[in-house]
């Protein structure tokens, strides 16, 4: 039985409208709206401790939702200087070690800058230093959440779709974050067709095998644009900002992909992955008339 799993990046606002406000009632409440995968935030830092993530865990455990962490937004894989090459692998040693006293699968992860300088030069240099982050990890046990490199919105900033499939390439155990929302953006627009859509996928098959392309981890929002890339998500009642997922529905279906889909809507984040779950239901029904 193919199986993707569904669900959102942070509490929506309803969970705190609700009158929740501890992330240990989470699992519950995703279980209850069948939801069954959540994103926890170490984006703006590691705020959580290991006896706060054991407890989520069991929640998570017990109401079978598989968690993913974003670790923070500091990280960055082209950096030059010494001092901050030491933060940025406390960044993923910190992050990891309370990744799996979460249980998380997955720890996804922004690559980094691509202004000043040769952009080939600067992904080189990512590259290299990726390599020696995994090998700290190595030496210390910590590759057991599988990390997750993003494609970015903003063009300055590292994360195409080939520089994604470039870091995936740098050890099998990397996984692929495709943001569809962040490469409709950095393509002022890209994504308008199925057509559009299959042709990432195609290439992220190329690039990395079908294996790794089929349980990518994918983030999903409508996300308004400027000449730069990404400005800012909205919901999925802004219909004036693509991308639309029906077609990526109808495509996972079709392919027997099983991702992990993350909804980053706007405040409404779990209710857009539950409709995300319902087009994608949608699709499967479509294939069986
Ligand atoms: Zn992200």
């Amino acid at each position: 039985m193919i199986k993707p799993k569904f669900g959102p990046a942070g509490n929506s606002d309803s969970f705190y409208q609700e009158g929740f406000s501890a992330s240990v009632d989470m699992p519950k409440w995703l279980a209850a709206r069948e939801l069954d995968a959540f994103e926890y935030s170490f984006g703006r830092g590691i705020r959580l401790g290991t006896e706060g993530a054991k407890a989520i865990r069991a929640e998570a455990e017990k109401y079978g939702i598989q968690l993913s962490v974003h670790m923070p937004y500091f990280i960055n894989l082209a950096t030059e200087e010494d001092e901050k090459k030491i933060k940025n692998i406390g960044y993923f040693v910190d992050s990891l070690k309370v990744a799996e006293a979460l249980g998380a699968k997955r720890a996804v992860f922004h690559p980094g800058s691509a202004s000043g300088g040769d952009r080939g030069a600067i992904l080189q240099r990512a590259k290299v230093f990726f390599k020696e982050i995994i090998a700290t990890l190595d030496d210390m046990n910590l590759m057991n959440v599988t990390l997750c490199a993003e494609t970015m919105g903003k063009i300055n900033q590292l994360g195409s779709l080939e520089e994604v499939i470039e870091l995936c390439n740098v050890d099998e155990r990397v996984w692929p974050t495709i943001d569809f929302g962040h490469l409709h953006c950095r393509g002022l627009g890209a994504i308008n067709s199925k057509e559009d859509y299959a042709a990432i996928l195609d290439k992220l098959e190329n690039g990395i095998g079908t294996e790794r392309a089929k349980t990518m981890h994918v983030h999903f929002s409508r996300i308004e644009y400027t000449k730069g890339g990404e400005k800012m998500h909205h919901t999925f009642a802004d219909v004036q900002y693509g991308p639309e997922f029906m077609p990526l529905a109808e495509l996972i279906a079709e392919r027997g992909y099983e991702p992990v889909f993350i909804c980053e809507s706007k405040g409404t984040m779990a209710e857009d992955a539950k409709s995300m779950k319902d087009m994608y239901f949608s699709a499967i029904n479509g294939l069986l008339k």
